[in-house]
């Protein structure tokens, strides 16, 4: 890898030959850093699970989570998923890492039930390559027989994009996991190109609005789209949920166009398995 940097570095030409092989060289290095650590990480216990309310737009309560990991790497401190699900997705320790995930998922999930909360909905996203592999269904329905999960309290995040990478592939394993009786999300809609005629035929029970249209909400362009996503998902029967919600403008125009539910800092960030219970144990519920 290192060399292959060093080429494009003097492809760029003679006198950005230091300052760009500089440059990659440090992507690299840092790369091998985190692909080395990595490896331990899960061992070693330095992933978290940080869990990010949903909030039902109707009723204000707190009614799912979403899963998000974290890395707490000994040097670099903290880390976000952005910077490590790429290298554990190439490496394929993404395998092994998605496991963690659902694990620790289907323990929350466990503790809620215990305490009586037995309809509240944690999702994980998935990446391609857990999705592509093998053995992926059979082992996630023993886990959830293990842990006693009802199935349906268990969401799997995958990206529009990312399905329609390889819509056949992708509408066989949807299919498979919906026969297990999870529920299904598509991440990130809005930005994948969604075939319409895929987006009818795969078994999926939830979209979630990409945050980037939120962004300038009172702006014509992306309140238009976002009011066509509700629409298009409610016709196909499926619930609407927007993520990245920051403002109280955001939140009262997705409730006056009868999106289900949001998740953002609006609300909270991800936060803690303990944290988390107690939101949803004291009732908490937001002013919507
Ligand atoms: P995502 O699934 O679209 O998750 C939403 C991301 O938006 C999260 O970033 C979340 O912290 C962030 N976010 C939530 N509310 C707000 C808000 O109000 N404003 C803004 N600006 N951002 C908000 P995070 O945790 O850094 O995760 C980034 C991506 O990493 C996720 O995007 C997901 O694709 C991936 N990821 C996270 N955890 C996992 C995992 O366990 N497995 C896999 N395969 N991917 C994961
Ligand atoms: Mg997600
Ligand atoms: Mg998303
Ligand atoms: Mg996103």
């Amino acid at each position: 890898a290192a060399d292959s940097a060093m080429y494009h570095a003097k492809t760029l030409g003679k006198n950005n030959v230091q300052f760009y092989s500089i440059g990659l060289n440090e992507v690299v290095r840092q790369h091998l850093l985190l692909e080395a650590g990595l490896r331990n990480a899960i061992r070693n216990g330095e992933l978290a699970l940080g869990y990010q309310p949903k909030v039902d737009l109707r009723t204000g309560h707190v009614v799912g989570a979403e899963a998000l990991v974290r890395w707490n790497h000994p040097d670099e401190g903290l880390i976000g998923p952005d910077r490590f699900i790429p290298i554990a997705e190439e490496t394929g320790l993404i395998v092994p890492l998605g496991d963690w995930v659902i694990m620790q998922a289907c323990t929350t999930l466990q503790v809620l039930a215990a305490l009586g909360i037995a309809d509240f909905v944690i999702s994980v996203n998935l990446s391609p390559r857990q999705l592509r592999q093998r053995q992926f269904v059979e082992h996630l329905a023993a886990t959830l027989q293990h842990f006693h999960i009802h199935p349906s309290t268990l969401e799997l995040e995958v990206t529009e994009s990312q399905l329609m990478d390889n819509p056949a592939d992708a509408l066989e394993a949807l299919a498979q996991l919906k026969h297990l009786g999870v529920r299904l999300s598509i991440d990130d809609f809005g930005t994948g190109y969604s075939s319409l005629s895929y987006l009818q035929k795969f078994p999926v029970d939830v979209i979630k609005i990409d945050r980037s249209f939120l962004g300038d909400i009172a702006g014509e362009g992306n309140a238009v789209i976002t009011r066509a996503i509700i629409a298009l998902g409610h016709n196909l029967k499926l619930e609407v949920i927007a993520e990245g919600v920051e403002t109280r403008e955001q939140l009262s125009f997705l409730r006056d166009h009868d999106c289900d539910q949001m998740q953002g800092y609006y609300f909270s960030p991800a936060v803690p398995r303990d944290i988390l219970r107690n939101m949803v144990c004291s009732g908490l519920r937001m002013a919507v």
